[in-house]
């Protein structure tokens, strides 16, 4: 009557190719709040944002700055995450209806891509200013290279997941994915971003950070089930040591996040300090520790209550008023 029963890993008799019956419903929900979510970046406008931006007293010297490394920042991201999917994960999960989420979820990150294209077109940035930050600002440089560097396993073209151990370096690297590329190293930026957004300043550059805000947390949603998943169905991979060395990684990557923060915000902005960041960052690596089953480890209030009605888009048109787009309420933004 039923197909050998479906796992994640060490499924050698699962068929990839067969997506029916569906076992992982949270995949297939995943995907339908990716295509509910659809955007592009040219339906969002830019004319304000090139007269505030070529206007010589709208925005301060550290504003352009917060702008400019966010732009570096992400761009360089958004295709080290496409090439992290498509050319790893979806590799080594064979798993038909999480490989349908990871096609989405590429696709989105060309979206995101695009977004950059655009945005450096529209406000006139040079690209290679955009793009060479990545080498030019160190803490940009020391957060790409830890991602680098921690999701060195899968990369290694004779990897494959045969045992506890190669089980536990493919939870390992997609915790450097998604829990800390996407869900941690993500998240100063986007506070920085929405705040323009919010004060009503550069508004289509904040509008394009908030529809990448929405697609990155179903991202992460769908990284999260899945390790939760995986260890559900290998609790042998889930020692006390393995966890203290996921614990120990998310530590490190907010220490080189608050660093980011640090340099981006030297002075602050008009609504936003250095210290206020960082401790969003923190309050926000406690929720990804808690959705992956990790003890909290910083216990910081959230400082910005806003960033929650931001994620939380049905209240987004009347909040800014920018836009005449019908949002579809997908329900997939219950985590910030
Ligand atoms: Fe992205
Ligand atoms: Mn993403």
């Amino acid at each position: 009557m039923s197909s050998p029963e479906k796992t994640i890993l060490f499924n050698s008799s699962t068929d990839p190719n067969k997506i029916l019956p569906i076992k992982y419903h949270w995949a297939r929900t995943h995907y339908k709040s990716g295509v509910a979510n659809n955007w592009t970046p040219d339906e969002v406008n830019m004319q304000r944002d090139i007269e505030q931006w070529k206007a010589p007293n709208t925005l301060t010297e550290d504003e352009r700055r917060v702008i400019l490394w966010n732009m570096g920042f992400f761009s360089t991201a958004e295709s080290l995450t496409a090439n992290n999917i498509v050319l790893t994960v979806y590799k080594h999960i064979t798993n038909p209806e999480c490989r349908q989420y990871l096609l989405r979820q590429a696709y989105e990150e060309a979206i995101h891509t695009d977004t950059f294209i655009y945005c450096c077109d529209s406000l006139g940035l040079d690209p290679e200013e955009v793009y060479s930050m990545y080498n030019t600002i160190p803490s940009i440089h020391e957060k790409d290279d830890f991602v680098v560097s921690l999701t060195k396993s899968l990369m290694d073209p004779d990897f494959a997941v045969t045992d506890t151990a190669s089980a536990q370096k493919l939870i390992h690297d997609l915790v450097g994915y998604y829990v800390i590329m996407e869900g941690i190293f993500f998240y100063a930026g986007f506070v920085m971003m929405l705040s323009f957004l919010r004060r009503n300043t550069m508004v289509g550059v904040g509008e394009q950070f908030q529809y990448i805000l929405r697609d990155e947390s179903v991202h992460l949603a769908f990284g999260a089930d899945l390790i939760n998943a995986i260890v559900q169905e290998n609790p042998g991979v889930w020692t006390p040591e393995f966890k203290q060395e996921l614990v120990d990684l998310i530590k490190q990557a907010v220490v080189l996040e608050e660093k980011y923060a640090e340099d981006a915000l030297p002075k602050g902005i008009l609504g936003l300090n250095a210290d206020a960041v960082k401790q969003y960052v923190r309050y926000v690596a406690d929720r990804r520790l808690e959705r992956i089953g990790l003890d909290i480890q910083y216990k910081d209030e959230n400082p910005f209550p806003w960033m929650s009605e931001i994620i939380d888009l049905k209240k987004e048109k009347n909040f800014f008023e920018t836009r005449v787009t019908e949002y579809q309420s997908s329900g997939s933004l219950n985590w910030d």
